[in-house]
């Protein structure tokens, strides 16, 4: 069923009605991570709100071919057109080969996103591997006379195209405001005719190890050609909406924007959307502040600031708890508030499982499916879904205390709402009491079990046994202690 699903457009900044281009093929791209480094919140908020956009469109009916890149190349230190390469620096400083930085942070990248239950995009384009298509988009801008050579490298004329068209549209800057705010003095700088203008290609330094041939000179792409290179090769010369955090506005995004008109003629993005930032006890993230936690360090509770582990599932449902267009502020006091409140949605849908019905209901559960879907279809209002949820939780507790009842066609309509809105829409893995999946309760069940056994050696006094049962759990990583009145376990 196709739902009337309004978004809000960063460009036109208004709220709009979601039309697609073609009747039942949306294209969607979002800007991936540049993997150099462990996945952090910042990763999480657009992979989590792009994924719900996903997971709804395609519940309402949509094919969708979502397209999230990898950067592995051209994005240096600053977001701007000096500096070292991110991907570079780090493989020099590890003494690794630059693919080698990739693959690994990439398949942790992946890891992450697995254990937030973010699903894969349809295709995830590397960089590095669409040079040529970076290179020919460089040639259309030349061509079109946008850009210019200076030294071997290629710079966007942005003076030049700003007399045309108007470079800030997106941001909201005028070119003043851009000038005012543009660094100089460093390096590469000199070549350009003037600062605002940014990078299409650069020239490799002898050192550089990431470089390839092109007609100027052996180098690399700048940073903002890949999006528009790969999301047109991909989607199309117009596709429908184009993601990113909200800190890609200025300059990456706007930058795609006038390489895509000064190569097409026109923006190939119908709908820009972006999610806000996070913030951590109030303050920007930041490697300089102390406060990057990674979500490796949010799932172990290894950071100095977290007073206790937090979940996958407690991390999105806290993202999912604020509109993605709001910031959103990490706490522990948030977040583990965050857990009761899931723990509470939980315990709901588990007793609804064991709901059984009546005659007639005294509940009323009316609207509520379109409750949640009106929800969703105001610019993926989240927020608002999940309290539609809390309050048919209230619901459910008082049918499951019996001071009401329900019918059987009223029963099975929450627990279809219930799936459709909890697991498939917003992508919250179902947990036992204890907030565990499946799998980590069987787990945990499987070595009280054998560890029972060895209380039991023990007690008809078969040491041997009780002794290899120990040192086996031992040597695979389990710490293990006797206590007066049983034992405890740690890995
Ligand atoms: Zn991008």
């Amino acid at each position: 069923m196709k739902q009337p699903l309004v978004i809000y457009n960063t460009l036109t900044r208004s709220k709009e009605e979601f039309k697609p281009l073609h009747e039942n093929l949306v294209g969607m791209y979002v800007c991936g991570p540049t993997v150099y480094g462990d996945a952090h919140l910042g990763h999480a908020r657009p992979a989590i709100t792009f994924d719900v956009l996903f997971r709804y469109l395609q519940q309402i009916g949509y094919k969708v071919r979502y397209v999230r890149n990898i950067t592995d190349v051209g994005h240096l230190e600053h977001d701007a057109d000096e500096g070292e390469d991110k991907i570079a620096k780090k493989a020099r400083l590890e003494q690794l080969e630059p693919m080698e930085v990739v693959q690994y942070y990439l398949n942790r990248y992946h890891k992450a996103m697995e254990a937030l239950n973010v699903l894969p995009p349809s295709i995830e384009p590397h960089a590095s591997g669409h040079i040529i298509e970076q290179i020919n988009l460089v040639k259309e801008i030349l061509d079109n006379g946008y850009a210019y050579e200076s030294e071997g490298s290629i710079y966007f004329d942005v003076p030049k195209y700003n007399r045309e068209h108007h470079y800030g549209k997106l941001s909201g800057r005028n070119l003043d405001d851009v000038l005012n705010t543009s660094r100089d003095n460093l390096d590469g700088q000199q070549e350009k005719h003037n600062p605002v203008d940014f990078a299409l290609w650069k020239k490799a330094q002898k050192e550089h190890i990431m470089r390839w041939p092109s007609p100027w000179s052996d180098g690399f792409p700048g940073w903002h050609c890949e999006c528009t290179a790969m999301g047109r090769k991909y989607l199309g010369n117009h596709f429908d909406i184009h993601g990113g955090g909200m800190d890609l506005i200025f300059p990456h995004h706007e930058c795609e924007i006038a390489q895509s008109v000064a190569s097409q003629g026109d923006d190939m993005v119908h709908y820009w959307m972006h999610n806000n930032m996070i913030t951590i006890n109030g303050q920007k993230m930041g490697k300089s502040l102390g406060n990057f936690i990674t979500l490796d360090e949010f799932f172990t509770g290894s950071h100095k600031l977290l007073d206790q582990p937090y979940g996958p599932m407690t991390i999105r449902f806290f993202i999912l708890q604020a509109h993605y267009r709001s910031t959103v502020d990490f706490s522990n006091e948030a977040l583990q508030a965050s857990e009761k409140g899931l723990e509470r949605l939980m315990d709901s849908y588990r007793r609804l499982q064991q709901l059984k019905p009546s005659p007639v209901s005294s509940a009323d559960i009316n609207g509520i499916r379109q409750k949640c879907f009106d929800a969703m279809n105001d610019d993926l209002n989240t927020p608002i879904v999940i309290s539609h949820l809390f309050d048919a939780g209230r619901t459910i507790n008082s049918v499951y205390d019996g001071k009401a009842t329900i019918s059987e066609a009223d029963l099975n309509e929450l627990k279809e709402v219930f799936k459709l809105f909890i697991e498939d829409i917003m992508g919250l893995k179902v947990t036992d009491e204890a907030g565990q999946s499946k799998a980590e309760t069987a787990y945990k069940a499987v070595v009280d079990m054998v560890l029972n056994m060895r209380m039991e050696a023990k007690a008809n006094k078969d040491w041997a046994k009780a002794d290899k049962i120990r040192n086996e759990l031992t040597a695979l990583g389990f710490d293990i202690k006797d206590r007066k009145d049983g034992f405890e376990w740690s890995i």
